[in-house]
């Protein structure tokens, strides 16, 4: 089960549940594929000592030896030049162990990210931020999703929940998140609006929303008298509030009340998005087949 239903209505989507489900699933497949003489592998690089990069990179890696996946995390000193790392990159590409690359952002300033990113082979682009994923992605072509709106939509899937003709709000518009899950929810023919900083009436339109998506890093973006009752909530964001405590960006013990189903935080979206970069890694492998 990855969804329960609470007193006050709204379903619980719980991406704790739904990612055990999936990595059971991962473990199977790697196996399957072990057998066939093929370990499926993600190489990790992290540039610096940024500490909330090292909990991520830790949780990664960790999540990869769990379900049966080899990994290797490569870790270098914060000045290490731009060129050494797209030395690595390109090393990485060619090493036929490898099936994943994911170079953990950000990068220290002297580094260009996109250039990083574009060093990346697009069949091992499991963050799927390449541009070949993201073009892939705007056209429908296959190709890797990113993993985070990927672990959303694979929450909307668990519920049931038919898209069509729905009216999607996107609250936020980045590359990694805002903008490829809007494309994602499109695909599946709802009707989309995104969201950002210069939106003049932000409750105006989630007011009409079937589906709310909030991905902006802000505590109580999305409060209860924003949300039409029924909505479907998936909150991304990732925020500590006045306690320290990790928050999302909706007030989830008010918005709970009137949602037809909710994503908690934590135990939401950030587990299904460490999932969904093991399903990439995996069937990255597995088109070696
Ligand atoms: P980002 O690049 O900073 O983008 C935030 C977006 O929110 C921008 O498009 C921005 O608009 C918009 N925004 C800012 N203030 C707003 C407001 N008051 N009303 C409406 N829109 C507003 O962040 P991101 O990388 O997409 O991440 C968003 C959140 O998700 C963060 O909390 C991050 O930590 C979290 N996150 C979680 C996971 C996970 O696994 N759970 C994964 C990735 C990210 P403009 O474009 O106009 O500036």
């Amino acid at each position: 089960m990855s969804a329960t239903s609470t007193s006050s209505g709204a379903t619980i989507i719980d991406g704790n549940a739904l990612s055990a489900q999936l990595r059971a699933d991962v473990m199977r497949r790697a196996q399957a594929l072990k057998a066939r003489g093929i370990t499926p592998g993600l190489a990790v690089v992290l540039v610096g000592d940024n500490p909330a990069s090292q909990v991520y990179v830790r949780n990664k890696v960790k999540a990869c030896a769990d379900a049966g996946l080899h990994s290797v995390l490569e870790r270098y000193e914060a000045d290490m030049t731009e060129a050494a790392l797209l030395a690595r990159i390109d090393a990485l590409n060619k090493d036929p162990s490898i099936h994943g690359i994911l170079v953990q952002l950000p990068v220290p300033k002297h580094i260009d990210a996109n250039k990083v990113i574009e060093a990346i082979a697009p069949e091992k682009d499991v963050d799927g931020f390449h541009i070949a994923s993201a073009g892939a992605l705007m056209v429908g072509q296959p190709g890797f999703l990113p993993c985070t709106p990927y672990g959303c939509m694979k929450m909307l899937e668990s519920i049931s929940y038919d898209l069509r003709g729905k009216h999607a709000v996107v609250i936020g518009r980045s590359n990694i998140v805002g903008k490829p899950m809007a494309m994602l929810l499109l695909q599946k023919n709802a009707t989309v609006t995104i969201c950002h900083s210069g939106t003049k009436d932000l409750k105006a339109m989630t007011l009409q929303a079937d589906v709310i998506v909030a991905a902006v890093g802000k505590v109580n973006v999305l409060t209860t008298d924003m949300v039409k009752p029924g909505a479907v909530v998936i909150d991304v964001g990732m925020n500590r509030n006045d306690q320290g405590k990790l928050c999302g960006d909706v007030d989830y013990e008010g918005v709970r009340a009137v949602a037809g189903a909710i994503t908690p935080v934590p135990g939401g979206v950030g587990p299904m998005t460490i999932t969904m970069l093991l399903v990439n890694t995996l069937e990255s492998a597995e088109r070696l087949l």
